[in-house]
């Protein structure tokens, strides 16, 4: 995967991706923000976010979203049947 050379977050604390603790919960809240801030910036962004949703379920932030939001992603891409 040689886009994960180019990842940004290779220069940050790889904690600030995997917060801990209630989603719902203020500095797990600002924790999850400030790790979606750095995605933000990435330029492999959209790879890491392909990646993330190909690999199943997965704690932490890829590609700017939570692990609860790429379910909600996965759930919209495929469809239900029936
Ligand atoms: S999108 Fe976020 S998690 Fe993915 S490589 Fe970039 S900075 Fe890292």
């Amino acid at each position: 995967m040689e886009w994960r050379e180019r990842a940004i977050c290779l220069a940050e604390d790889p904690d600030l991706f995997f917060p801990v603790g209630n989603s719902g919960s203020g500095p797990t809240l600002i924790q999850t923000d400030e790790a979606k801030a750095v995605c933000r910036r990435c330029p492999v962004r959209e790879q890491c976010l392909d990646w993330a949703l190909d690999a199943g379920p997965m704690d932490g932030i890829w590609g700017g979203t939570t692990e609860q939001e790429r379910r909600a992603m996965a759930r919209r891409l495929v469809p239900s049947g029936g």
